[in-house]
């Protein structure tokens, strides 16, 4: 009998899991190595006196992408989670005092238009009719395509998939797009927020962001009962059915080499795990600096340097002994000049003066994830990936929110929390070898977006691929799920061609 290959995973986050299930399908022998104690990386739980918080992703966007997922092993996902669909969707704090909740039902969301933007009912649809456009060809038909791939790239019919779409949907940017269909700041804003929660000014996201609007409004914002980690839990478990063998608290330091390859991952306190094929899904970043010998790096010092790098994030996990009144599951908090927000996020290394934020509040509509009476609170803060974090900054800047937020909802707070922790860009680096602490790798800005990410393989050693949120289609769940089929496609192919 042939002896099976041997992949060694190094990550247990979303990719990290999903690419260790599709190579055991495909009989290789699966050993996932994980520098922290439990399988999540930044969709990790945190459970703490009866309090349940779900460490960073809540939005569980594009449902068919996890849905198919499962199909790919005959499985159905509907098994493992129990998802219901939110109604409102979100809740807006915009300026002046407005507040919004963005429906499931179009109609109302077009008199929620209307009411800010008389006459934008219209455009609305048209916009919509455009997000959906973008969403078939996109996720419908290159999302597992690999666009770094010269081969990809230089399939002719790749073109075809691209038809009812003109170069200015692909290539303009956010802004330019959005502007095309609504006039005021609060209708963009509302419109945007996605790209603003990844820390991207809509100059410079891509265009083709818009398809998170039919995402959005037109299949919905889906909640898995128990918290976002039921669907980590949910990708575990079928990965250990598969016979993934999972090690924690291994985290690689260096690896040996030989012809070209690498032979075997070695962790900081000396574990040693041989290797056929070696799947990188920690930091891409600080891979190539830290981890690999000099002349195997792909990409050097000045390369990394010069790469926008995804924001960091301010997160508070609060448990408040109290029902609030005026919030919903997901809130945005919208109502001050962005641009502010997103000039300090990209040009400069201050905590952002003034930020746009959002705050999760489950217990809204999942008692099991707070005590009785409780609220289970859990704010984001787009910061600057790289900026000084100490404890006085933290201090200070968890005070400012918090009174903002107390004057937006009208509610006090502060004396009813009863549970706090913060995590922001220090936690990052030494949580998750995080490169300048960011939360979401590298941008998903127009200059590193398709066939101009990092690639899928190293240049240097044969047998070492990289998974994850730096790599095409770039961050969220549903795009790491999408990375892990792109390279498993790859992973065949390389062996094929052997
Ligand atoms: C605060 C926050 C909120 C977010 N909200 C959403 C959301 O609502 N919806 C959404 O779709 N997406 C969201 N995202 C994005 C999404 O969570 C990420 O894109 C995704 O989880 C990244 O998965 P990954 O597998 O690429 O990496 P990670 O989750 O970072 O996993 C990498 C793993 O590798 C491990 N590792 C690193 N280095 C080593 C080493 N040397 N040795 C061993 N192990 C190592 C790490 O410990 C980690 O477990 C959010 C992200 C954050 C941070």
């Amino acid at each position: 009998m042939e002896k099976k290959q041997k992949a060694i995973v190094v990550g247990a986050g979303i990719s990290g899991m999903s690419i260790a299930c599709l190579l055991a399908k495909k009989n290789f022998e699966v050993t996932v190595v994980e520098k922290n104690s439990i399988y999540g990386g930044r969709g990790r739980v945190l459970k703490s006196n009866d309090f349940v918080f779900d460490m960073g992703p809540s939005w569980y966007l594009l449902p068919e992408v996890f849905d198919d997922f499962f199909k790919l092993f005959n499985e159905d996902i509907n098994d493992y989670l129990d998802l219901v669909k939110l109604d409102p969707s979100y809740r807006v704090f915009l300026p002046k005092g407005k507040v919004v909740n963005i429906s499931t039902d179009i109609e109302e969301n077009i008199k929620i238009f209307e009411s800010i933007e008389p006459g934008s009912g219209e455009n609305f649809k048209k916009y919509l009719e455009k997000s959906e456009k973008l969403y078939k060809v996109l996720v419908g038909r290159l999302f597992y395509k690999d666009l770094t791939s010269r081969k990809v790239l230089m399939d002719r019919s790749l073109l075809k998939e691209f038809k009812g779409l003109s170069a200015s949907d692909l290539f303009s940017n956010y802004e330019k797009l959005c502007s095309k269909y609504f006039k005021t700041e609060e209708l963009k804003r509302i419109i945007q927020y996605g790209v603003a929660l990844l820390g991207s000014h809509p100059e410079d996201a891509p265009g083709l962001y818009a398809m998170m609007s039919y995402a959005d409004y037109k299949q919905g914002v889906f909640y898995p009962k128990g918290g976002i980690g039921k669907l980590f839990t949910a990708i575990y478990k079928l990965s250990k059915k598969l016979g993934v063998e999972y090690k924690f608290n291994f985290d690689v330091t260096s690896f040996n080499y030989s012809d070209n390859k690498i032979v075997s991952v070695i962790s900081t306190d000396g574990q040693k795990e041989d290797s056929d094929i070696v799947i990188m899904n920690g930091d891409y970043a600080h891979t190539e600096l830290k981890i690999l010998e000099d002349k195997y790096r792909t990409y050097d010092e000045k390369y990394w340097s010069n790469k926008k790098i995804g924001a960091s994030a301010f997160i508070v996990y609060l448990g408040v002994n109290k029902k609030l009144k005026n919030l919903e599951h997901h809130n945005l908090f919208l109502d001050r000049d962005w641009k502010d927000h997103f000039k300090q996020l990209s040009d400069s290394d201050i905590w952002p003066e003034k930020p746009a934020y959002y705050v999760c509040a489950p217990s809204k509509t999942d008692p099991t994830v707070a005590p009785s009476g409780c609220e289970n609170l859990f704010f984001t803060v787009p910061i600057p990936a790289g900026v000084e974090d100490n404890d006085s900054m933290r201090i200070k800047y968890f005070d400012k929110i918090i009174k903002h937020f107390e004057q937006l909802i009208g509610e006090e707070i502060k004396y009813n929390i009863i549970y706090k922790k913060i995590f922001t860009v220090n936690d990052f680096i030494q949580d998750f070898h995080a490169y300048k602490g960011t939360a979401l790798g590298l941008a998903n800005n127009l200059k590193q977006t398709g066939f101009l990410r990092v690639g899928y393989q190293s240049k240097k050693l044969n047998n070492l691929y990289y998974t994850g949120q730096y790599v095409h289609p770039g961050s969220g769940l549903s795009a790491c799920v999408a990375s892990a089929r792109i390279l498993s496609d790859k992973i065949t192919d390389d062996l094929n061609e052997k």
